[in-house]
């Protein structure tokens, strides 16, 4: 009997719960996670628990186990969802995405790499090298992306602090040919800060631990991560993490990748640069404001091959744009430390988005002609960021929060309302279900006049006028009457509302206050090194044209986020839900509580239910015979009925299996996925 039946570990599929209960659904899931399944399905959503152990589940053997199988063949696992979305890529040409979300440490960017490593492993039968490159490319670039865009945190060792959102391109072949990067808000404030705890971005730390001491001399570094303010905090903690190795692993994969000698040595220099800048400290001399540490902005000017001049402008100036006129002001001390630390974030996210454009340089499909080659498909693995909710929630956390509105919406849509559709098409009755529709919360943020966002980007039209309070008092005016909205002058009781600037947003899974943090400004150094002034490409212009306002980083992430959903919303999905079931890290602990919640905020309960008023497993008649014909005497080898249609029909009547079956106008679908089993046991003994 196939394992999935095998009651010893619970039911495989949700949709076979004898009733949908929050207690079942917990029951079994935990009865699963205690048995080692980490794995199981709503219908085709793959349910992961993180099992905080190395599982001996994503070896050669377990790779074949799963190849070319359709997916209730096999125990639950990525593999299945990862070979479905290539078989619908391969067979019927279709793009296809796979979106995986669950909270920080759920196993979000583990399960893209196995699922990664498993498209990897089943493609290129023939070995060409072309396609073997590009593949050690793809797997390659995680490393790099990790080294920078990822660090410690009180949740996860490996946390990602950013989006990513990949597409592997596939020839007619079905062979990976190339692919693209797409990367979502990096949180740049780690740069300068840190929780208690926590560390800055993995790349600090690889650069001290495992540079050699020439590189370090050249970058008047020293060994010591408490020598430097910006990385002091996360420089005392110890970790399993061992940097020594990443940093030359890391080093490795940029040279696999592509990146020439002097891309990786100034990237050393930036990192070594925004050290540097950290250890800046500003005083007065009169009316004068200048910088303490003359030492320091030699080292800086060095780096960035730069003169010493335009170190010193960038911190203490800035360029105000009056009428016609452009004129040069000069900060406070308290302006230039709050410059510098705009400059360092700034220099970070430029870096990181550079290494990402570099890559996709690299890896971007070439020499591909659609018309001799046929057409080139998609699969899109999303590995996004899951709520966060602090006491405190700073700009990030709200665009990290609003993007997980977004998605749970695109979730709702497709698999809720789809599954509705395609019935209605297939004119096959429905009952209808109720479900939580957050559009409503989507609005709140993004509507064009009365959006949080566009009340946010009319505040800081004001030019030399932008405040808080200006922010928050269109806030209040707009958005009154919002059911999902409070502020402190709305809700003056409400005692988590501390100080008259926060104001919350009750999201999905639960209410996060936010304090905001609005001001970024940027200045730009001139460069004589060609590398830096790629990634500085409008230099000078900046300056002159401060006049022209730039779109503001919430509509520019507004404006991302809805092309994803667009992009997400033309492919093919596929899911996985992670879960974390633990906040120590424990192979063992399954905290209810805690599981309970994220089971609830997935949406997972109603998953099931509308997997359950529906039909679990649905065909085309052509493809369910082409499986099963051979199960029946009136369809082998082949029917003389008037129609695939009818013959499906006389098929599932003589295995008695009609009363669990309804027939659409192109498509069988099959209630429960039992009777799937019973007509594959059926077909392996023929
Ligand atoms: P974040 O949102 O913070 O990036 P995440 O969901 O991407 O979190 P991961 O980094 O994938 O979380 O997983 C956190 C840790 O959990 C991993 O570093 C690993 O130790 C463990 N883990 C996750 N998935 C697995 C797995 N399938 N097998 C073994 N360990 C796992
Ligand atoms: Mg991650």
């Amino acid at each position: 009997m196939a394992e999935h039946e095998s009651l010893e570990f619970g039911k495989a599929d949700f949709v076979l719960l004898d009733t949908v209960s929050m207690e079942e659904f917990m029951a079994n899931l935990k009865l699963r996670f205690e048995k080692g399944r980490i794995y199981s399905y709503i219908g085709e959503v793959v349910v992961s628990v993180n099992p905080y152990r190395a599982m001996n589940i994503y070896g050669r053997d377990t790779i074949e186990q799963y190849k070319g199988r359709e997916l209730y063949e096999r125990p639950p696992h990525l593999f299945a969802i990862a070979d479905a979305a290539y078989k619908a890529m391969k067979r019927r040409n279709k793009d296809t995405c796979i979106v995986i979300s669950g909270e920080s440490g759920a196993g979000k960017t583990e399960a893209s790499k196995y699922i990664m490593q498993y498209i990897a492993a089943i493609t290129n039968p023939n070995q060409r090298a072309e396609v073997e490159r590009v593949k050690n490319m793809l797997l390659k670039s995680n490393c790099v992306l990790e080294a920078f865009g990822n660090a410690k945190t009180n949740r996860n060792d490996n946390s990602s602090r950013f989006g990513k959102y990949m597409d592997i391109n596939f020839d007619f072949k079905g062979d990976p040919i190339g692919g693209h990067i797409n990367n979502y808000l990096l949180e740049k404030s780690r740069v300068i800060f840190q929780q208690e705890g926590e560390r800055s971005f993995h790349s600090f730390y690889q650069l001290l631990s495992g540079a050699p001491d020439s590189l370090l001399h050249s970058l008047h570094i020293k060994k010591d991560p408490k020598a430097y303010t910006y990385i002091k905090i996360g420089g005392q903690i110890k970790t399993s993490i061992n940097d020594n190795a990443d940093f030359k692993a890391v080093a490795d994969a940029m040279k696999v990748i592509g990146f020439t000698g002097d891309e990786i040595q100034t990237v050393y220099k930036i990192l070594a640069t925004i050290l540097h800048l950290g250890n800046l400290t500003f005083g007065v001399d009169g009316d004068v404001t200048l910088i303490e540490n003359t030492k320091q902005v030699s080292v800086i000017r060095d780096l960035l091959s730069t003169k010493e001049e335009n170190v010193e402008k960038a911190l203490l100036y800035r360029t105000v744009a009056t009428g016609r006129d452009v004129i040069e002001k000069q900060h406070t001390t308290q302006e230039a430390s709050y410059g510098r630390d705009a400059l360092a974030k700034a220099m970070y996210e430029r870096l990181f988005c550079w290494i990402v454009g570099r890559i996709n340089d690299i890896i971007e499909v070439k020499n591909y002609d659609a018309r001799i080659h046929g057409k080139n498909t998609v699969i899109g693995v999303l590995d996004i960021y899951g709520f966060e909710i602090f006491q405190n929630n700073s700009f990030e956390q709200f665009c990290i929060n609003y993007c997980n509105e977004k998605l749970q919406q695109l979730f709702i849509q497709l698999v809720l309302k789809q599954e509705q559709e395609e019935y209605q098409r297939e004119g096959i009755p429905w009952k209808h279900i109720d479900y939580f529709n957050n559009q409503i919360i989507v609005d709140l943020v993004e509507q064009q006049h009365k959006g949080i966002f566009s009340i946010l980007d009319e505040a800081c039209m004001n030019v030399g006028k932008v405040t808080d309070e200006v922010f928050l008092q269109g806030l209040d005016v707009k958005l009154a009457k919002h059911a999902h909205f409070s502020s402190r002058k709305l809700s003056p009781t409400d005692k988590s509302l501390e100080f008259d600037r926060d104001f919350r947003i009750r999201h999905y899974a639960g209410d996060v206050a936010l304090v905001e943090d609005l001001f970024c400004c940027f200045s730009c150094l001139l460069s004589s090194n060609p590398v830096l002034k790629g990634m500085w490409p409008e230099g000078k212009l900046r300056i002159t044209e401060v006049t022209k306002r730039p779109l503001t980083a919430a509509t520019l992430f507004k404006n991302s986020m809805i092309l994803l959903v667009e992009n997400l919303a033309s492919k093919e999905p596929y899911y996985v839900r992670c879960i974390k079931p633990n906040d120590v890290k424990s192979p063992l602990l399954f905290e209810h509580e805690r599981c309970r919640h994220q089971v609830e905020y997935l949406g997972l309960l109603e998953n099931v239910r509308v997997r359950r008023a529906g039909f679990a497993y649905r065909q085309t008649y052509p493809r369910f015979l082409q499986r099963y014909k051979m199960i029946s005497e009136f369809t082998w080898p082949n029917h003389d009925l008037p129609s695939d249609k009818e013959a499906v029909k006389k098929l599932l009547q003589g295995c008695r299996f009609d009363h669990d079956v309804a027939y659409g106008k192109t498509k069988v679908f099959i209630r429960t996925p039992r009777t799937l089993f019973s007509l594959e046991e059926q077909r392996a003994e023929m």
